[in-house]
């Protein structure tokens, strides 16, 4: 809820704080129970550290995380790494990852033994058990990760996040890194792990496609802020965003004969540390009024369960073509 996370730009030769840069700005979003809710955009738009953020792997600077009721941002250390428990996160670069000198029933091994979870034997049982439940067999516990292809790795991530018996995995583009062949054998082995073990998931990625058919709900970020979220049909059959209809619209179609209208994209997306007033995609947006440029839109409920950031769709705003 109004998750805040920004970074101090440091300068000069005493490293004072010369700017800051707003990576997450306001985003305010709920994920229900089993559900999958993919988070999308460009790279630098805020996705991953709102990941990081949601966990305290990054600490937020200000906003409210509630999980089971509980907010998260309130606790003490000692409490998060309780509620930590529940929640894992699997990285994008499975490799980075891993400790290379250590072997992967170690690593898988190691949640539990941070959060004392069984004895010895335990948990070289639960380490052998995981591996197979991810496809690989037992024995590779005493191998080590330079061993393993680029999917193997990512497999071995997943066991480790699974080790704890967690509610919520915050997957934070977990198979960017593949081949596309790899990518679809990730993505369903993930969604069979998530109807197994009654897992949630936040799934981040930056290919549209990818959340396409493994998420409930998405939301599109741009700039450090969420600018649409619906469900998986309406967010990709009626984008309401103008920025997500652009993003839509650079996803090659296979079929030849089915000519889309593509929408380019004036200029970069300008940088996080000095990010336009009002809307701050009104810079590149092909819709843009005059008030873009000095107010920022409300995030709001447009049809139900479908929100928008955007003052195309603002009901009290005499622009507004809803
Ligand atoms: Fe475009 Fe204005 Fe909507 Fe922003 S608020 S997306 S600039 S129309
Ligand atoms: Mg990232």
């Amino acid at each position: 809820k109004n998750l805040k996370t920004y970074f101090d730009i440091k300068g000069g030769a005493l490293s004072k704080k010369v700017g800051e840069v707003k990576a997450v700005d306001g985003v305010s979003f709920s994920v229900e129970e089993g559900e999958i809710v993919g988070i999308v955009g460009e790279s630098g738009c805020g996705k991953s550290t709102t990941g990081k953020s949601i966990l305290r792997l990054i600490e937020p600077t200000s906003g409210e995380v509630y999980f089971n009721g509980e907010n998260i941002l309130a606790l003490t250390d000692e409490k998060v790494r309780k509620v930590r428990r529940d929640m894992q996160i699997i990285f994008q670069d499975p490799y980075a990852s891993l400790n290379p000198r250590h072997k992967v029933g170690k690593i898988i091994g190691e949640p539990m033994l941070i959060h004392g979870i069984g004895d010895k034997q335990e948990r070289k049982k639960r380490v052998e058990e995981l591996l197979e439940k991810v496809g690989l067999r037992k024995e590779h516990a005493n191998r080590y990760p330079h061993q393993f292809s680029g999917g193997q790795r990512q497999r071995i991530g997943i066991a480790r996040a699974l080790a704890v018996h967690p509610k919520l995995i915050i997957c934070d583009e977990p198979v960017s890194a593949l081949d596309v062949s790899v990518q679809s054998q990730i993505l369903n082995l993930m969604e069979s792990l998530k109807d197994e073990f009654k897992l949630t998931y936040v799934f981040i990625a930056h290919d549209l496609s990818v959340v396409k058919h493994i998420s409930d709900r998405v939301g599109v970020m741009y700039l450090g802020k969420m600018v649409e979220l619906a469900s998986s049909d309406a967010l990709y059959e009626e984008p309401k965003h103008p920025y997500t209809k652009a993003l839509l619209s650079s996803v090659p179609i296979p079929d030849p004969d089915l000519k889309s209208e593509r929408t380019i994209l004036k200029g970069d997306v300008p940088s996080p540390s000095n990010p336009p007033t009002g809307c701050t995609f009104h810079t590149r947006c092909p819709n843009a009024m005059d008030i873009c440029k000095t107010t920022v839109p409300a995030w709001q409920e447009v049809e139900p369960n479908h929100r928008v950031a955007c003052h195309l769709f603002n009901q009290n705003d005499e622009k507004g073509i809803i």
